[in-house]
């Protein structure tokens, strides 16, 4: 009788445990923990969650810091074999997130359902900040000695789908960046995912996540890769009437601006510098799809105007004339090549640096020659400018800067075709006025 009356309690205090942590009452939590350790044992019924499953499912940060600080096991499996780690993924709750990696926690295990780790739920629910902590957690994990980092990037699911195929399949454009930038392949097929044999662009295209397509291009997916039924990711957009997702995958349109991967100077790249880069790129690519998608247009909802398509500001007006690019006379000098310290657009060095499309065996490639003195350049960083005293923030940051002024639009052609030859040396920017063209 008394044995009964004692389990009765006891269930009952499980139940006000389970209930506290999923409401977040750290003090109850604490008070029925101290009471009885015993009870953070306890799970619940049918999911077998443990305590440690649902503060992370219901993003409880200090409850959790508290469970994990009575040295309750960070990788405990729920009925899917789901470890906190993974519902803290699928649920987006980031700090919950960052104390299970501190805490040690897996960031190598497959659950019973689908074969899929932590970097798959985060990718396929679109949580990029988690995505991104797990992986800057897997780059010091035991995981990258034994495994190889870029190994962990590309973990296939039970389906043959790595994270960079699910984020493509459900559109989620900042997922799928992060994920090319750290290594993602972005022409690997899947098995049994989607139709079979797709790349992460066909997934893009049954989605229709003109985003996507756009990332997944710009890293240098291919348009005519097919799946195992033969399909090309053009096809598949115009299955499921992705008319705009078409028109960028039809192999018959130009071909879009590849980020230039394989060339050291561009992973040894700043962030700022890489930054820049990145925008030119994409800006670039944008009025290639113009152009493209001009004829579909009318068929299509117009986008609101942004700032960047309006060319906002007249920046050129503000700087010195000598701050002009000046192979395209277009933009401003963003980027200083090292050593030489020529300085150029970033659109221009990006179109030396993606002269050719990169070869995916990668094999090397030479790096670009500076259009004004014709060394081989080594290094890339970004250009600061001055403008006029009246300004009193002396120094701007022209990675913003979209112009449409062509000031010196009569001297362009002659220049271009002296710089484009080489033989038009140009001297040091930081000196003033047009003294450059005097120079020998
Ligand atoms: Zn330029
Ligand atoms: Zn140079």
């Amino acid at each position: 009788m008394r044995g009964l009356e004692l389990s009765c309690r006891h269930g009952r205090r499980e139940n006000e445990l389970l209930k506290a942590v999923k409401s977040g009452d750290l003090e109850t939590v604490e008070a029925l923990l101290e009471a009885s350790p015993s009870l953070s044992e306890r799970s619940t019924g049918y999911g077998r969650q443990s305590v440690l499953h649902l503060a992370a499912i219901h993003g409880h940060v200090e409850v959790l810091s508290t469970l994990l600080n009575r040295s309750l096991n960070s990788d405990s499996l729920n009925r899917h074999k789901q470890t906190p780690l993974m519902v803290a993924a699928m649920h987006g709750k980031i700090s919950c997130i960052n104390k299970l990696l501190e805490a040690g926690a897996n960031v190598l295990m497959f659950d019973s359902l689908k074969g899929m780790t932590c970097l798959h739920y985060a990718a396929y629910y679109g949580h990029s900040h988690c995505l991104q902590a797990i992986l800057m957690s897997a780059q010091s994990s035991p995981v990258s000695a034994s495994w190889g980092y870029v190994r962990f990037v590309n973990v296939r699911d039970g389906r043959g789908a790595t994270p960079l195929h699910l984020a493509a399949r459900r559109g989620h454009d900042r997922c799928l960046r992060i994920l090319v930038d750290n290594g993602s392949l972005v022409c690997a097929a899947t098995a049994r995912y989607g139709y079979p044999g797709s790349s992460p662009l066909h997934l893009a295209a049954q989605a229709g996540s003109l985003d996507c397509i756009r990332e997944l291009l710009a890293w240098g997916a291919d348009r005519l890769q097919r799946d195992s039924s033969g399909r090309i990711p053009y096809i598949v957009a115009l299955k499921y009437k992705h008319g705009a997702c078409a028109a960028l995958l039809n192999p018959a349109s130009a071909e879009p601006l590849v980020w230039p991967s394989p060339l050291k100077l561009i992973s040894d790249l700043n962030q700022d510098a890489k930054a820049l880069l990145e925008r030119a790129l994409k800006d670039a690519n944008k009025e290639r799809e113009k152009s493209i998608l001009k004829d579909i247009a009318q068929s299509l909802p117009s986008p609101p105007p942004r700032d960047s398509d309006l060319g906002v500001s007249d920046d050129i007006s503000e700087a010195s004339e000598n701050d002009l690019c000046c192979i395209c006379f277009e933009r401003l000098c963003s980027i200083e090549v090292r050593d030489c310290s020529h300085r150029m657009c970033a659109r221009c060095i990006l179109s030396l640096c993606c002269h050719n499309k990169p070869n995916p065996t990668g094999s090397r490639i030479s790096p670009p020659i500076c259009p004004f003195c014709r060394s081989s350049i080594s290094g890339l960083s970004v250009a600061k400018v001055r403008v006029s005293e009246e300004h009193d923030d002396d120094i701007i940051d022209i990675s913003s800067c979209s112009t449409k002024s062509r000031k010196s639009c009569e001297a362009s052609s002659s220049f271009k075709g002296l710089l484009v030859m080489g033989s038009f040396p140009m001297g040091d920017q930081t000196s003033s006025g047009d003294e450059w063209m005097e120079k020998p």
